[in-house]
């Protein structure tokens, strides 16, 4: 029995989390749960799994909880130190699936606290990177790349005990379904409304990895992420965008194979496989059928219209902490766009403004991310009061 603390619980990778956890009751145990505000779904949850802790973002959202949840063993907590106190407490495994900067304390907690960690909350290893890593070999935790692609990837390098090596590798292939306006000009992209950027043709996701997405920020983040988890340079990764979203992505070795990991896409299938690796069970997801997909696409991405993807490749060699203050203009931005302060492209524009007004610092301490995430809010904040366009 495998005893699971799931952060982000009424989410998108959580829905996805339960639904495996539902599947193989004998096999897990939700244990905790964390979430923000939304409370009618995580009263759901607590009704029906019976955790032992469940903690929201504020008090208000908390004392709502207890209150639709009178006569559950639950016990009902809030705020930031009680969710790194479940990803520490009695579990096996942590599903970091909380979105944004606000992931990275209780995933560290988990690390620490030498959890096996199973990570979609990309943001916290973009901004924290070399300590992020630094944290989880001090600590010797199993860390599973949840991202689709990045899960793809670490299928498809060769396997050890340990995790996975880069023996004989030459490079590795990071498929892009290129989102929502692959096809769109610059001047399409322009009048885009949030509703059309959140409609993934492939995925079904929450917002701001929808937004990410169409923007290829998410491509960019997880470009960098991929350097982190893998020990490579933005050179060694090459984007292959993919509309079709089959291949999640590849290793190409020295010898010339090139070794695909696909499927249909269900992030049942890499939750599943972080949870159980290094066996598997049947997630329920649908084979793929090789005739009725007939036809797989790709090309290079478009950096003129797409300069998300420059900034990352930017920002990574660039170091220190010039990865957390793109990430944090970017989550202002996204957030403006989404309220319509802002326009689709003022989001790259607004990450490019931040990224060179800012001074990139070496990384010592935690302190450091928190001050340099902090201080890109205020000046992304600023930006779009002075309507920096
Ligand atoms: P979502 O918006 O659907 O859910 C986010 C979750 O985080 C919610 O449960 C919310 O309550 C919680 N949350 C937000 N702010 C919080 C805070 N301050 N404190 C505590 N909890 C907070 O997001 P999602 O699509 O499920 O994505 C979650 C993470 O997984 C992101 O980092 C995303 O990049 C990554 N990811 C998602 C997908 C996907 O298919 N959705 C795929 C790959 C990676
Ligand atoms: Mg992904």
């Amino acid at each position: 029995m495998q005893k699971i603390c799931l952060l982000g619980a009424t989410g998108s990778i959580g829905s996805s989390t339960l639904d495996v956890i539902a599947q193989y009751p004998e096999q897990f145990q939700l244990m905790s749960v964390a979430a923000n505000t939304n409370v009618d779904r995580m009263a759901e949850i607590c009704q029906r799994f019976k955790p032992e802790r469940a903690v929201m973002g504020s008090q208000q959202a908390r004392d709502a909880l207890a209150q639709r949840c009178l006569g559950l063993p639950t016990e009902f907590e809030w705020g930031h130190e009680a969710m790194e106190s479940i990803a520490s407490d009695d579990c096996d495994q942590v599903m970091a699936a909380i979105i944004g900067f606000a992931g990275l304390r209780p995933t560290l907690a988990a690390i620490r606290a030498g959890k096996r960690v199973l990570l979609a909350n990309k943001e916290s290893l973009v901004t924290a990177g070399r300590l992020f890593m630094d944290e989880v070999a001090r600590y010797n935790v199993t860390l599973m790349p949840i991202d689709s692609e990045h899960n793809a990837i670490f299928q498809c390098l060769p396997q050890t005990d340990a995790g996975v090596s880069k023996q004989d590798v030459s490079s590795i292939l990071l498929t892009a379904s290129g989102g929502p306006f692959r096809t769109f000009s610059a001047r399409q992209m322009a009048s885009v409304t949030p509703a059309q950027a959140c409609a993934h043709p492939n995925w079904s996701m929450g917002q701001k990895i929808s937004v990410d997405s169409a923007s290829l920020m998410n491509k960019g983040l997880e470009l960098i992420e991929a350097c982190w988890l893998f020990d490579v340079t933005p050179a060694n990764v090459q984007v292959v965008v993919h509309p079709e979203s089959i291949i999640h992505s590849m290793v190409s070795y020295k010898d010339g194979s090139v070794i695909a990991q696909m499927g249909n896409p269900d992030m049942k299938i890499p939750i599943a496989y972080g949870m159980t690796w290094p066996t598997r069970i049947d997630t329920g997801v649908e084979p793929l059928d090789f005739y009725r997909l007939a036809q797989l696409n790709f090309e290079a991405p478009d950096l003129q219209r797409f300069p998300n993807l420059r900034l990352a490749g930017d920002a990574w060699y660039a170091g220190g902490t010039a990865m957390a203050i793109l990430n944090a203009a970017n989550e202002v931005a996204v957030d403006a766009f989404l309220k319509e302060k802002i326009s689709f492209l003022d989001i790259a524009r607004l990450n490019e403004r931040v990224l060179e007004q800012s001074d990139t610092k070496v990384v010592n301490d935690l302190e450091a991310v928190f001050i340099a995430d902090h201080e890109a809010r205020v000046l992304a904040n600023q930006l779009i009061a002075s309507e920096f366009v």
